[in-house]
């Protein structure tokens, strides 16, 4: 008969063993093998579970189906809420598939976050999908626990054998396949195994074997990519990125890094790595001095698991003669998260061999001010994601911004990665980034090209990709007192056209006078003065000071608007003023004029 377990009920999981799956404790008992937190079968008794309904179905000619069910973000559970929580949630999993199954199926765990339903005499291998359906909507719905009000999705894989052709490693491997299909949708939901998604499992499989020969046959190559100093383009660092050449051509680190570090290959491949950095830095200490560039190198969780990995590293160090606070280890923020307490006893132990720490691809993660505080950090790398769209997404804008004051409040230094375009830099040298990495300034490079850049650079001076931002003062005069909804209609076209055209600044509007600082490209605050002369609404137009601006002082995307027309509410100050002082008349002084301008930065 169906069971469900209704949000309700699954409150008591908070305290007590499910329903369910206390039910799934007897049967599964009654097997033999059973998984000590669900009760439903355990690994090794769905293994023989798979294998005898196999051999049934060969007899009489019918189908059996596996449906592998993984639940999506467990580990964030886990890593966010604690263990406990994570264990009673998989217990009112198991609650819920248990309510699922009818006769002639069963569950089990395979263990972590995954999931089985074995399910006998299939008529119509479609009907499979029907209770992935089901099985998605029980798990989606929210789990009380502890107080706590949990959503979880599952992406589930289906395998079905109609011929008796599979053995039961082949139905947990296709199911993990088309588990592994799923999430590179990432929509969760579920699908049927084909031929066709196994290639790429087959292919990983390729890669895997590959890699545990590809030291050893010399395939490894380190290349670097430049870092440098935001406004400038001084080259200050670089990134050791890994280039693997294997006979059948090029594989990029973004598909053999997570099977390396799946298979555990990254062990070995990051000493190496690590080596390859320390070399780099003793080498170019010696051929430029203080004014070398630092390393970056990238650290996966797989090796700070390792308990040998800061000995590894003290070896390298000492054998190489490299300087430690010249190396940067970029650990990606969601590696890092997923495991913190673990991974900051490590981290400190690096830290203490004077390595410095980079948080890499940050912004993607969920790292909080409380542990960020915590963690020994010198750099933080904003994701390319956020820098792609900073000069046409408010988000990734707002993003870029508040991460480079949390940054600023903790005393990191902030590389923005993937800059690739002049629009780009400007935006992020105003928002007061220190360094960029990209292809706007450099590729990753074999070592030989890179230190050619290098020793170029030192001969022909530095770079210097000057950022042609400008800022103008200017003061006007309106032909008549202007209403509020002149006003309103006035910074309504303002805003909107100055936020396409990049331009920033601040407009104040006092008894029929106007000043106005603008801030953007130089040919386009030209061309909006232009503009402004032939505005019937300015007249006497007459700029107070214009010139080369470093940063903008305002930050927003738009003009920030302050109307100095006295309010009704405000104090009288007609007693105080010996002689009132327009807007014009300020004018002459263009020092306070900018002073004056520039403390309305951050209002609106
Ligand atoms: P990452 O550490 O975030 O490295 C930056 C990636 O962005 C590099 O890709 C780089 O070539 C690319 N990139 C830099 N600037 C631009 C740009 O302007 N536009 C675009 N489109 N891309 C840009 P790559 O070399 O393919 O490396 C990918 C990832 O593989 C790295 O991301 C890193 O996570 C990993 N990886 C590379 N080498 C190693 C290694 O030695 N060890 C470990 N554990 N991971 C590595
Ligand atoms: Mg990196
Ligand atoms: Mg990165």
């Amino acid at each position: 008969m169906e069971k469900s377990i209704t949000p309700a009920r699954t409150a008591d999981a908070a305290t007590h063993l499910p329903d369910g799956a206390s039910s799934g404790v007897t049967s599964a008992r009654h097997q033999g093998k059973h998984d000590a937190l669900t009760g439903l079968s355990d690994r090794c008794a769905i293994r023989a579970r798979i294998d005898s309904a196999l051999q049934r179905s060969r007899s009489n000619k019918s189908s059996t189906a596996l449906l592998l069910i993984d639940i999506n973000g467990f580990k964030l559970v886990n890593h966010t809420h604690g263990q406990e929580i994570g264990d009673l949630l998989l217990m009112t999993v198991a609650s819920r598939l248990q309510g699922q199954i009818r006769q002639g199926e069963s569950a089990g765990r395979l263990g972590d976050n995954e999931f089985v339903v074995l399910c006998e005499q299939v008529g119509q291998a479609a009907t499979m999908s029907l209770l992935a359906e089901r099985i998605n909507d029980i798990l989606r719905q929210p789990v009380v626990i502890a107080g706590l009000t949990l959503s979880v999705t599952a992406s589930v894989g289906i395998v079905v054998d109609s011929d008796g052709t599979q053995t039961a490693n082949d139905m947990l491997r296709h199911a993990d396949a088309a588990v592994q299909a799923v999430k590179a949708r990432g929509d969760g939901g579920w699908q049927f195994f084909s031929a066709h998604i196994h290639e790429p499992a087959q292919q990983r499989m390729k890669i895997a074997s590959g890699l545990s020969m590809a030291l050893a046959r010399n395939e490894f190559s380190p290349h670097f990519q430049a870092i440098v100093v935001a406004d400038s383009g001084r080259i200050v660092g670089a990134e050791l990125l890994l280039r693997w050449n294997p006979p059948e051509g090029p594989v990029s680190p973004t598909v053999f890094i997570p099977i390396a570090e799946m298979t555990g290959a990254i062990i070995e491949i990051g000493a190496w790595v690590f080596r390859q950095a320390c070399l780099a830095e003793a080498n170019w200490r010696r051929r430029w001095g203080e004014q070398a560039p630092y390393v970056s190198v990238n650290v996966s969780t797989r090796q700070l698991n390792d308990e040998t990995l800061v000995d590894m590293f003290a070896a390298a160090l000492r054998e190489t003669g490299a300087d430690p606070t010249r190396l940067l280890l970029e650990i990606t923020e969601t590696a890092l998260m997923a495991d913190i307490d673990k991974n900051l006893n490590v981290l400190h132990r690096l830290a203490d061999l004077g390595l410095r720490l980079a948080i890499d691809d940050f912004g993607t993660g969920y790292s909080s001010l409380a542990q960020l505080t915590r963690m020994p950090v010198n750099v933080l790398k904003v994701d390319k994601a956020f820098v792609d769209n900073i000069d046409k997404d408010p988000e990734s804008r707002a993003v870029i911004r508040a991460v480079l004051s949390m940054g600023r409040a903790l005393g990191l230094k902030l590389v923005a990665e993937g800059v690739e375009n002049s629009d780009q830099q400007a935006e992020l040298c105003a928002h007061g980034c220190d360094f960029i990495q990209g292809y706007h300034f450099h590729r990753p490079l074999p070592e030989a090209a890179f230190v050619d850049t290098v020793e170029r650079e030192i001969r022909d001076g530095a770079l210097g990709a000057a950022i042609p931002l400008h800022f103008i003062i200017y003061v006007s005069t309106t032909p008549a007192p202007m209403t509020r909804p002149a006003f309103d209609a006035l910074l309504k076209q303002a805003r909107s056209f100055n936020r396409t055209v990049g331009i920033t600044g601040c407009l104040i509007y006092q008894d029929c006078c106007f000043m106005q600082m603008l801030e953007g490209k130089k040919e386009v605050v030209e061309a909006l003065m232009e503009k402004v002369k032939l505005d019937p609404r300015h007249c006497d137009v007459r700029t107070v000071v214009e010139g080369p601006a470093r940063r903008r002082a305002f930050v927003d995307w738009s003009m920030n608007f302050l109307d100095l027309t006295p309010r009704p509410d405000e104090p009288d100050f007609t007693q105080w003023q010996g002689r009132a002082i327009s807007l014009t008349e300020l004018a002459e002084d263009a020092r306070t004029c900018y002073k004056y301008m520039t403390a309305y930065m951050g209002r609106s």
